[in-house]
């Protein structure tokens, strides 16, 4: 019932093994007093050495995750033996515990002195310096929320024993738009290259509908952190003489009350949080901690013993993090004592799977729990059908038997010791509980730690970045473009334009005039009356709509100069001095496209840019011979694809706009007067209606500062303004699909 997530599991450790060798390679030079290299040890061999100073010949076994097997785990309610538990609130001298006082001064150093001696081991009195370097700062989108993410890498001073090196891996997002310092939830993660692989090998498992968790952080203002766990401590027992464990023992294996992986992985983490405490992005006082699985032991021991941390996410902890070691239900202590998994303990640990019990344990997992008081703490696992394993009921008795400790101190436990049923949040004390109906993973219950986390991490408002937005269409190659159906004249598409502009109500629109159109066929002249009859003005594509790109910039100024008795004669004094680049070709050089800025600049030009741009031109041969096949469906097809360009064209446009400018900038989109645009631009008008755009003039759009810079781009580079500014600021975008691509082959 459970072998799929088993493996998932153990390839999760296997995988984490190969990578992490890589971590610290043996880059010291030997010198006379520490630098030999790191004892090498299998994770076998350390354990057995392990077991060999703790006199202990054989373990007792672990359970099995197969069901068939004679030792499997049990996940019967009714075959848990009974346990009783060590009581949080008395002391070592049998006196009870009464005033917080006591809690503070005398209990709570007695409960962290057994879990470092007996559980995960010491923390060494004097850890290495970390000095924090932030390698790089980037703008993105996360989902629609502008984000600045900065790489850090935390390089762990090993100038006490060269030959191990520790560069601890940290990312940290937080929304561009804040203004001031947000709240944060840091993560214990795999590295990107095992979740890649794991990934690779289980598509499924990285599926999931709504938002990710970190797009749930950000909707409340939030940011998120990544901590690389592994480049802290090698997730494996042969890595114990290596990471910064090695480092402080310099090479050597480790004492038995030395720290384990755990400790270590949590050692790492308040290494971040002291780099968020000269973050001015981040609200250190704010700073939540969330791991799953080993990473949810880890984020538990890194809430217990580091007070800093805000709030704690636990997901699906069990055996090591908050379920119950007394409890027989699900993993149980054999398996951690084992020699995949001991690492993440200390050594002195393993005899409680040797001579001793789990109920010889001086501690159990509740008053772990207990150390995060008063501090709030959500404990979450999954259905017993898919993460059984982890004993959600033994997290749930371990945090219920936490409350004590709480409400000492003035704060609400669970307020139940009933199991609740599947998927009953129990958020209304400082210590919360969900078992969600999911497997082995966190997803199910971020929304509801995120509500439990709405009572205490402060919600910050960021300004709205979505104000109503703005456009102003344009139509390029009047007065005819594209081919023509033949029951159509370019009069007949002048027209049907025009009267649905007008329908729409829209300012005047600027039509981008290659008079050579009217030489070609004088009729076509009245086209352009028709425009200005309308109140709409005329701006400049060159006489030829001729490629800048491809030719000279004297052939370029000299087609461009050739339409301007035209504009002239139709626009008047009117402000007809807008060049629209044809092809939206801006120059194959830097230096030919400074020729035509300075030219233009010298006439007093302005340049037409575009942000939104989807095609639409290239929707007139289809559509031409749609017809003439007499072809509905193909037709169909045109329109749905027409549209749904142009809504991902608003949509890619917008958050281009927040990820360069932080803001959405007043766009202007490029239009084609061609014979489909007389059956889709009412569309897609009423799609810029529905999206809340607002229709203005081509010169109110360009009054927006962000066309005061020009992108100077060298090289043969068209594109979109908005293309144009992401390359300029090394920017990374994800672009919805291509339909251009498959028209070609439409009603062929
Ligand atoms: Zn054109």
């Amino acid at each position: 019932m459970r072998p799929f997530l088993q493996s998932v599991r153990e390839t999760v450790l296997v995988l984490t093994v190969t990578v992490v060798i890589t971590v610290s390679g043996g880059e010291g030079q030997p010198a006379a007093t520490h630098g030999a290299p790191p004892v090498t040890l299998t994770a076998e061999q350390d354990h057995q050495r392990t077991l060999d100073l703790l006199h202990i010949t054989s373990l007792r076994p672990g359970v099995s995750g197969d069901p068939k097997s004679p030792d499997a785990a049990n996940y019967d309610e009714s075959k848990v033996p009974p346990y009783s538990l060590p009581d949080p609130l008395l002391s070592k001298n049998g006196s009870q515990v009464k005033t917080g006082e006591q809690w503070w001064k005398q209990r709570r150093p007695q409960i962290v002195e057994d879990f470092d001696r007996e559980v995960y081991g010491r923390v060494p009195q004097n850890t290495p310096k970390v000095q924090w370097e932030v390698t790089s700062t980037a703008r993105e989108m996360n989902g629609d929320v502008p984000v600045v993410t900065k790489n850090l890498i935390g390089h762990v001073n090993n100038s006490s024993y060269p030959a191990v090196s520790v560069n601890i891996q940290l990312t940290l997002s937080t929304p561009a738009n804040a203004t001031g310092p947000v709240p944060v939830i840091m993560e214990f993660d795999l590295s990107p290259e095992v979740l890649a692989e794991i990934a690779k090998r289980y598509p499924d498992l990285f599926k999931s509908s709504g938002p990710s968790w970190q797009q749930q952080l950000l909707a409340k203002g939030w940011g998120y952190a990544s901590l690389i766990a592994t480049s802290v401590q090698a997730d494996n027992g042969g890595g114990l003489t290596q990471g910064i464990i090695g480092l402080v023992n310099q090479g050597q294996p480790r004492k038995l009350d030395d720290w384990g992986a755990l400790r270590a992985w949590a050692w790492g983490a308040s290494r971040a949080l002291d780099y968020f405490e000269t973050d001015k992005a981040v609200d250190a006082k704010q700073v939540g901690i969330t791991g799953h699985s080993r990473y949810g032991k880890a984020a538990l021991v890194a809430m217990a013993n580091d007070s800093r941390f805000a709030i704690a996410y636990i997901s699906s902890s069990g055996a090591g993090g908050a379920a119950l070691w007394r409890r027989n239900f699900g993993e149980q202590l054999g398996n951690v004592a084992a020699s995949g998994e001991y690492h993440w303990m200390a050594g002195s640990f393993l005899k409680y799977a040797g001579p001793l019990t789990t109920n010889d344990l001086p501690v159990d997992s509740h008053e772990l729990i207990a150390l995060c008081a008063p501090r709030p703490v959500f404990i979450s696992g999954g259905a017993t059908q898919g993460d059984g394993w982890v004993d959600a009921k033994g997290m749930f008795l371990a945090a219920a038997a936490a409350g004590p400790v709480y409400r000492l101190l003035g704060k609400k436990g669970l307020g139940t010791t009933a199991f609740p049923p599947i998927e009953t949040p129990l958020i209304d004390g400082d210590i919360a509980f969900r078992q969600h109906s999911g497997g082995h993973t966190p997803a199910p219950n971020w929304p509801t730690f995120l509500t439990f986390a709405s009572r205490y991490l402060q919600s910050v408002p960021v300004p709205p970045t979505m104000s109503k937005p703005e456009v102003a269409l344009t139509f390029d190659d009047l007065p005819a473009h594209g081919p023509l159906p033949s029951d159509l004249t370019r009069v007949a598409v002048i027209n049907s334009i025009i009267h649905a502009l007008q329908a729409a109500h829209a300012p005047p629109i600027y039509g981008f005039v290659n008079a050579k159109r009217i030489e070609e066929d004088p009729s076509t002249a009245q086209v352009l009356q028709l425009w200005r009859d309308a109140g709409f003005p005329l701006g400049n594509h060159t006489y030829s709509h001729i490629n800048l790109n491809t030719n000279s910039v004297e052939a370029f100024e000299q087609d461009f100069l050739a339409n301007e008795p035209t504009l002239q004669k139709f626009m008047g004094d009117g402000d007809w001095r807008w060049l629209r680049y044809p092809f939206l070709a801006e120059g194959d050089t830097v230096e030919k496209h400074r020729a035509i800025l300075a030219f233009l600049k010298e006439r007093n030009y302005r340049v037409a840019e575009v942000t939104l741009s989807f095609g639409d031109y290239a929707y007139n041969d289809p559509y031409v011979r749609c017809l003439a096949k007499n072809d509905q469906q193909g037709v169909e097809f045109l329109k749905q694809s027409y549209l749904a360009g142009a809504a991902d064209s608003l949509a890619d446009g917008q958050k281009m706009s927040q990820l360069i400018y932080g803001r959405d900038i007043k766009h202007v989109m490029l239009l084609h007067v061609g014979a489909f645009e007389t059956v889709m631009l009412p569309h897609l008008l009423e799609l810029l209606q529905q999206r809340g755009f607002n229709l203005i003039t081509l010169p109110e759009a360009e009054s927006d500062p962000a066309y005061a810079t020009d992108a100077d781009l060298p090289g043969n580079w068209g594109g979109t303004f908005l293309q144009q500014m992401l390359r300029v600021k090394h920017l990374d975008f994800q672009y919805s699909e291509d339909r251009l691509s498959k028209l070609d082959a439409v009603c062929r």
